[in-house]
């Protein structure tokens, strides 16, 4: 074997090597890919049982002693959300009909869509 049937050998060789491992690494890929979809499924699952579990007993309030500290944790979350709400809509210089949910300017004392009158500046 001359030099050139070797370095074309080795060249072979080396490309065969770098192939396969690529082969490998798209295989571990696209099998780390399927499992974190598996991942978010369970997540969004796990979310909308909790949800649903919410809202089926934060009315009554019948739900088991261990769950207090979540409700109670995610009813400050909601009440700490609706205020930053107003906050925004300050910011941005409107106020929301409590009638129609048309946004208004804050200045306004009726709604401009529906007419029902507004609390005013706060
Ligand atoms: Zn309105």
């Amino acid at each position: 074997m001359d030099f050139f049937e070797k370095l074309g050998k080795t060249f072979n060789d080396a490309t065969e090597a770098i192939d396969s491992k690529t082969k490998e690494i798209s295989a571990v890929t696209k099998i780390n890919s399927q499992i974190a979809q598996q991942d978010r499924l369970q997540s969004d699952m796990y979310k909308k049982i909790g949800k649903m579990y919410f809202d089926a007993h934060d009315e009554a309030g019948d739900f088991e002693p261990e769950y207090a500290e979540a409700f109670d944790t995610i009813r400050k979350s909601m009440a700490k959300e609706a205020e930053l709400k107003i906050d925004l809509n300050t910011a941005k210089g409107i106020t929301i009909c409590p009638s129609c949910k048309a946004e208004n300017p804050l200045t306004a004392s009726f709604c401009g869509s529906c007419g029902a009158a507004l609390a005013g500046i706060l």
